[in-house]
């Protein structure tokens, strides 16, 4: 029910008392007929009789209904049952998902140790000094399915501990020798880990407060309600489990678009059996917006989490935080904190959303994040994070990814009919060469999209007669326009003064160039191109190291004195940084210098000292497959990456020709054509 609907509503009845008497009384109703725990429907009985006191003309009002309504309709007890059979997540991970070994094996071991802490037993110790007492006890919670210990008291129960390990202790309060208080304060000495529940008489009820102030996870009045007790150490049980799965790291995703990550968040959901949801980050700018904003004005709304959770309406969903790598700059409140509450199962069991404005329990949440570049998350947060790389796909891989996968669901998504369309290799190949420049799928599924789009309307026009599609490279031509990439890099003859490099951005490796002039000036060095202080500062160092072997070059050493150079880097609007690029402008300086023009169908990276040594780079396989999609066929890497270059698979090295240098010195002849 939104405010404003709201507002109209009171303003246009003749009977707004009795309209919002039977308003009031349906949120009753639901109220006492939520499933919410006892805490939380205190609260909503308390707001539920001050709105009913008030007048309705009041905004206040509006903003209590709202909120009662938000509260009672959230899941705050309901969970969906974890499917844990191993074979099946290992089936519909396989079958859902084309390569991807690595990744699939990771998140295979994260669900093995997911299954095994919920397979192991959960291990009570009941501790009561009288028989009768304790046989009952240990019935009840042996016919649960629990492990159960007895002792007949502290001392018996200190012993047990010490043999064995105990998930909970169920101890009465009274007792001779060592009573439940004592007991308490050992246990916690011997064994911190285990939950304690104390069972009081009505007698004792302060007492029982002091325990839950000493540790004790909670306290059960004598008689025992055997509801009550079901439901404490089941809760226990649940807490306990999802603190201990849910201890290792938090997954969280890296890799650049469309390479698959949250398609396989989602087979992770539908393998544990769980609902599946994703909120993007990108741009976030206000902590409130996670978090909601208090209850105090119109319009304040919950956080997008509490949120999403109502809508998926269970809290133990698999929920992905996309894009954690692009919260705002001008993020208001420090995101690492914000997320390390979120994220930490000890932490989120009492998640404190704003506008709800009392404690939610998100430890059963699976969360998972992505995002395209670690290096820009804050250090605390890394470090809670487990990273699995998503790396980009190779030409061979796209192919059979557009087979085996893209094809037919686009095919189906289209109303058409699987057999009804057919794509040659040829035209796989050529939408991935000529229409799509990426190290992901998103612009190659579009691409297929569209085709399938455009058949699915000739195949309505042309009803009677269509038996068979088949898309060979000429009809994607047709279908898809003129080609939207050339391959001028690759194809290009060489140049005075460009060379071309490769450099590791968060869309995966890109092939740029760098353009170095010289002109008539007064020794400036101008730099363009977006560039940061990293790149400007290879640059500087490119420059002095060519000045100061100018000799060693056949370059006149002079050759600064009254001029500027000046260094481009194209695209201008697209920022860059990072040193890989210093080796590429140093070869740019020296091809414009010695008069040799740089071969363009060879791609360079490597950090650059001032003595010419190349330093290594990362990304390396990144940077290949996108050597690989602009068809240069001939890569320098640093000397110091021998073993990245070793452990690439054949389908990245594939038709590639790769030159390890540990100089500059060594590679001008690689580079720089005879002169002209
Ligand atoms: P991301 O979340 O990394 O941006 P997506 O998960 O949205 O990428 O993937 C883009 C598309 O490519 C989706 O349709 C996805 O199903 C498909 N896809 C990605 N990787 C694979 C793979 N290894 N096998 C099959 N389909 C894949």
């Amino acid at each position: 029910m939104g405010f404003f609907k709201k507002i109209e509503k009171v303003e246009k009845s003749e009977e707004p008392l009795e309209e919002s008497g039977s308003e009031l009384l349906e949120l009753r109703k639901a109220v006492e007929s939520a499933k919410v725990p006892e805490s939380v429907s205190a609260i909503a009985q308390k707001e539920l009789e001050r709105l009913e006191k008030m007048d309705p003309g009041l905004p206040e009002y509006v903003i209590g209904l709202n909120y009662l309504e938000f509260v009672v309709s959230l899941p705050w007890q309901n969970l969906s049952d974890d499917q844990l059979d191993f074979g099946h997540a290992e089936k519909i991970l396989e079958t859902q998902h084309h390569g991807l070994k690595h990744v699939k094996e990771r998140i295979l071991e994260y669900l093995a140790v997911r299954t095994l802490c919920s397979r192991r037993d959960f291990h009570i110790l009941v501790v009561d000094d009288e028989e009768i007492a304790r046989t009952n006890l240990e019935y009840v919670l042996k016919k649960e399915g629990y492990q159960v210990t007895a002792a007949a008291n502290g001392q018996d129960a200190l012993n047990a501990l010490q043999k064995g390990e105990f998930e909970l202790i169920l101890t009465d309060l009274k007792m001779e020798k060592m009573d439940g208080m004592q007991l308490l304060e050992a246990a916690k000495h011997v064994s911190p880990t285990t939950e304690i529940v104390m069972i009081t008489g009505y007698a004792t009820v302060s007492s029982a407060v002091d325990a839950l102030k000493k540790g004790a996870a909670h306290y059960l009045p004598k008689p025992i309600d055997l509801e009550e007790l079901r439901s404490t150490v089941g809760q226990i049980r649940e807490k306990k489990r999802s603190i201990q799965i849910t201890k290792s790291p938090i997954l969280c995703f890296s890799g650049p678009p469309g390479t698959g990550k949250t398609s396989i968040g989602r087979s992770i959901a539908e393998a544990l059996g769980r609902r599946f949801v994703r909120i993007s980050l990108a741009g976030l700018r206000d902590e409130a917006e996670l978090r909601g904003h208090r209850r105090t004005y119109v319009g304040s709304m919950p956080g997008r989490i509490i949120t999403e959770i109502r809508r998926v309406g269970i809290r133990n969903p698999v929920f992905m935080l996309d894009e954690i790598d692009k919260i705002g700059q001008d993020f208001r409140g420090d995101p690492a904190s914000v997320f390390l509450e979120i994220l930490d199962p000890e932490q989120n069991s009492r998640f404190m959303d704003h506008y709800l404005d009392m404690p939610f329990d998100l430890s059963s949440v699976l969360f998972i994040a992505t995002a395209n570049v670690m290096e820009r998350l804050p250090e605390p947060l890394l470090d809670r994070l487990e990273v699995i790389r998503f790396p980009g796909y190779t030409e061979e891989e796209k192919r059979q990814i557009s087979k085996e996968y893209l094809i037919p669901r686009q095919v189906r998504e289209h109303g058409l009919r699987h057999g009804e369309i057919e794509f040659t290799d040829g035209a796989v190949s050529r939408v991935i060469w000529d229409y799509t420049l990426e190290a992901g799928l998103r612009g190659l599924e579009r691409e297929i999209a569209t085709i399938c789009r455009k058949l699915a309307k000739i195949r309505l026009q042309t009803s009677g007669e269509w038996q068979k599609a088949v898309v060979d490279e000429q009809l994607v031509e047709r279908l898809l326009g003129p080609r939207k990439y050339t391959h001028e890099t690759a194809d290009g003859g060489a140049r005075l003064g460009v060379t071309t490099g490769l450099v590791w951005t968060e869309f995966g490796g890109e092939i740029i160039s760098v353009e170095a002039t010289l002109m008539k000036g007064s020794q400036q060095l101008i730099l363009t191109g977006s560039l940061g202080s990293v790149i400007r500062e290879s640059a500087q160092t490119a420059l002095s190291f060519v000045r100061s072997h100018a000799r060693d070059f056949a370059i006149d050493p002079d050759f600064f004195e009254g001029n500027d150079i000046h260094i481009h880097l194209p695209a201008g609007a697209v920022p860059k940084d990072g040193p890989s690029a210093g080796v590429t402008i140093a070869m740019a300086l020296i091809s414009l210098l010695t008069g040799r023009p740089a071969r363009r169908n060879v791609a360079l990276s490597g950090e650059l000292t001032l003595s010419g040594m190349i330093l290594p780079v990362s990304g390396i396989r990144e940077k290949l497959l996108a050597a690989q999609r602009a068809r240069v066929g001939r890569v320098i890497f640093p000397q110091g990456n021998k073993i990245d270059v070793d452990t690439l698979e054949e389908g990245a090295t594939k038709g590639m020709e790769i030159v390890l240098a540990s100089d500059v010195g060594s590679i001008l002849d690689v580079v720089l054509a005879g002169k002209e």
